[in-house]
């Protein structure tokens, strides 16, 4: 096999996720024919890093030896088997594992097998629960300005990415949403948690006023990660757990992005010391090797749903694959590699690098706005610094940015404009460094490309 031929068979019969397929008559897609650690390998030998975790998944790296051998084992054992009705030691085991590490309170686990399906099964348990205990009339949901949860139809009525939701538009029922957190809007000289207190301010109104409609707030709890790694202060999380119990309405943390360890602790929700009544996650949770998702949720929550006599009070979603044995081993292996370091002392000593890197950008005259929260790090490509003026993102600099570290071997997508940093956890200080040096060589080398006419043409997550 030759990187050649295996681009001639893909371009022949894929359809890739999240692209203008017209766009490869260009851009090469690039093969991926291994995968070790930090690193991606082609049939020729050329190695990528791949500074993302492959969309924020791989967070122990590829190839993972604990990984593999707890996946092979439970491959001999039971690869599959029905959900419903019938159980099996993985899932129990993973369960028993997330109850314990999750924020005190969360003590069930219902599983899907995507993120979206687990923002659905969030907003449907959310609503069901409400309408089992008389409360009918709770059918509507406040997201953020900028929020992504997903692209399935109920996750993009909670969804602010025109571009992923606008052309849906009439198959989706419109929700209700508040301005963001997002530090990077603050006047000059305001903090972020004046910020955060200030833009919570509109929530507290809406919660007060039509907290009798409404079932369930949904979050991205500190970093809201498709909008362009855009983030706010915790104490927004801990103004929103109040009114929330003070309005009788639930809060959902979709922690899908951000779960494990990414922030710096092993939740997000873990910085504003907060329980929601609904955790999403997903991404991370088996380290990227098989797809799985998970909604946690409280004792109260699943007591609603309980019932002697009528079936439809239980919750009937289900999904083929729910709690496949497989992903559950593998997430087991992922966690108990966060038990070889309760203290998250690799994940600290990898956002001190990034923060250092990160540092030396302040003076950069087209980069702005740089940010870090936990090991993730972010920057905004700007035209006009001291102006603030930013890229129109029609030019598409950020697909340069792509290209220019693609080149150096670094896997770097931006996100418009923004460029950012989500390293696995094994990548070692001076491999960081390095991905940052690349990152900010690429960055010079778009900003000082001509502007291509205005490519209509977008740069996605
Ligand atoms: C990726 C993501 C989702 C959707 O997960 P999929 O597995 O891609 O469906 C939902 N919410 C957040 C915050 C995400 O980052």
């Amino acid at each position: 096999m030759s990187n050649h031929d295996l681009m001639q068979r893909d371009l022949a019969v894929l359809w890739h996720p999240c692209t203008q397929m017209q766009d490869h008559e260009s851009i090469p897609v690039v093969p991926v024919a291994r995968a070790s650690g930090i690193w991606l390998t082609d049939f020729d030998g050329k190695r990528y890093i791949d500074a993302i975790s492959s969309w924020w998944v791989n967070i122990w790296g590829h190839a993972h030896p604990q990984i593999n051998a707890a996946l092979k084992a439970q491959l001999d054992t039971l690869e599959h088997v029905i959900l419903a009705g019938f159980t099996h030691e993985p899932i129990v085991a993973l369960s028993e594992k997330l109850v314990a590490l999750a924020p005190a309170g969360l003590s069930r686990c219902f599983y899907a097998d995507n993120g979206s399906a687990a923002i659905e099964v969030a907003l449907k348990m959310s609503m069901h629960s409400w309408r089992n205990q008389g409360e009918s009339g709770k059918t509507r949901f406040v997201s953020l300005a900028g929020s992504y949860h997903g692209e399935t139809l109920g996750a993009l009525s909670v969804t602010d990415i025109p571009l992923f939701s606008e052309t849906y538009a009439p198959l989706i029922t419109p929700q209700l949403r508040v301005p963001s957190p997002d530090w990077t809007l603050a006047p000059a000289g305001v903090s972020p948690e004046q910020f955060a207190r200030q833009q919570f301010a509109v929530m507290e109104t809406l919660l007060q006023e039509r907290h009798a409609e409404i079932s369930a707030v949904i979050v991205e709890p500190l970093v809201q990660g498709a909008a362009g790694m855009k983030m706010y202060h915790p104490v927004y999380l801990q103004l929103l757990r109040e009114a929330c119990t003070r309005y009788g309405v639930h809060l959902i943390a979709d922690e899908i992005a951000v779960g494990f360890a990414r922030t710096g602790k092993l939740f997000a929700c873990d910085h504003a010391g907060i329980t929601p009544d609904f955790l999403c996650l997903s991404k991370a949770l088996t380290a990227g090797y098989l797809p799985m998702s998970v909604v946690m949720t409280t004792d109260d929550i699943y007591r609603s749903f309980y019932h002697r006599y009528e079936t439809l009070k239980g919750f009937l979603h289900s999904h083929s694959f729910t709690g496949n044995p497989l992903a559950a081993a593998a997430a087991l292996a992922s966690l108990e590699l966060f038990a070889e370091d309760p203290q998250l002392l690799r994940q600290q000593a990898l956002a001190q690098v990034m923060a250092e890197e990160l540092a030396l950008l302040a003076d950069h005259p087209h980069i702005a706005h740089v940010r870090q929260t936990g090991v993730i790090g972010a920057f905004d490509m700007v035209q006009d610094k001291a102006g603030n003026v930013p890229f129109d993102w029609r030019e598409r600099r950020g697909l340069k940015v792509f290209q220019s570290a693609l080149a150096q071997g670094v896997l770097l997508r931006p996100i418009g404009n923004t460029v950012y940093f989500m390293p696995p956890y094994v990548m070692t200080a001076d491999e960081l460094r390095q991905v940052i040096q690349v990152a900010v060589a690429a960055v010079d080398e778009a900003c000082a490309a001509p502007a291509v006419g205005r490519d209509p043409g977008v740069s996605l997550p």
